[in-house]
């Protein structure tokens, strides 16, 4: 196993981080190593495993039973679509990875034009028949991105770090965005307080699912080269304040497989959630982070 190689993105010397194993579903004993490169901080697994596919069993995707069920499970993240429209009204919008669709559900209901890629048959199907929005089944997004049109809004929740090509991904995205418009972004935050704590126990590293954890720094300097201006970052709404107690609990309860223990250590993650709170808020540490780039709109 190399203790060195080249960063994906811009060939620089990345040192190994860690190993570890898929702590979180516990598919197989295999060893996975994750690097960081020393100049622009990518956290990236090398090498990816060939057969990626088995670590994405039917359960990851929990379809619900009827629309009606959706619609409930949606509720909770109507602030996304109050954010999208602090800058886009309304509009061509595409979720990129969205599984079966709570939040393209919301974003139709708003009365978006909304198109979908995904890269799971099953979700494709529920998003079709069921949610009724234009879903193209794919686990390339740059590759689907050649046969669609423009789009206001471009949204990829928790899904840029399960991209083996995030880089040729933004740059299809960069091409199909008209001036005003936007790309929303939610990731597992690389400067995260849970990371420096929990190292290869953290469950956001979710090993081997999460292919890059890419800096907000890092992302905000390649959109900025497009042009494009950061609007928004926060790692604490609704989201964020969620995925920290997920962190928090389930980082503790992977230190163990005794059932009992377990049961003790989530609890004990989520007197901590409520305790590191204040930290994870005030110095945008928190385990994930939103952010929202703009085009400029044509002067
Ligand atoms: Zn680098």
């Amino acid at each position: 196993m190399a203790e060195s190689l080249s960063c994906p993105y811009c060939n620089s010397s990345a040192n190994l981080l860690f190993r570890t194993t898929d702590i979180n579903r516990r598919l197989s004993t295999e060893q996975f190593s994750y690097y960081c490169c020393t100049i622009c901080e990518l956290i990236f697994l090398h090498p990816i495993p060939t057969n990626l596919g088995d670590y994405y069993p039917n359960s990851y995707y929990a379809i619900p039973d009827s629309l009606e069920a959706l619609r409930k499970q949606a509720e909770p993240q109507r602030y996304k679509i109050d954010r999208i429209r602090q800058y886009v009204l309304t509009g061509r919008l595409l979720e990129i990875g969205p599984a079966y669709g709570l939040f393209v559900s919301l974003a139709k209901d708003a009365g978006f034009t909304v198109d979908a890629i995904e890269m799971d048959e099953r979700s494709c199907h529920f998003l079709h028949e069921v949610v009724g929005v234009n879903a193209v089944q794919h686990d390339n997004p740059a590759e689907a991105l050649k046969n669609m049109g423009m789009y206001d809004v471009i949204a990829l929740y928790q899904v840029i770090e399960h991209l083996p090509n995030p880089w040729e991904t933004l740059n299809a995205i960069v091409e199909h965005l008209a001036p005003g418009g936007i790309i929303v972004i939610a990731a597992p935050n690389p400067d995260s307080l849970q990371l420096s704590i929990f190292g290869s126990r953290w469950t956001h590293i979710d090993a081997p699912r999460h292919l890059q954890l890419i800096p907000v720094d890092l992302l905000a300097q390649v959109m900025f080269q497009s042009k494009f201006n950061l609007v928004f970052k926060t790692t604490s709404d609704a989201d964020s304040a969620g995925w920290n107690s997920f962190g928090w609990c389930w980082s503790f309860a992977n230190l163990t497989t005794h059932t009992v223990l377990k049961k003790v250590l989530f609890t004990l993650g989520r007197v901590i959630t409520k305790i590191m709170q204040p930290i994870e808020r005030s110095r945008v540490r928190g385990s994930t982070y939103t952010i929202v780039f703009q085009r400029p709109h044509v002067k």
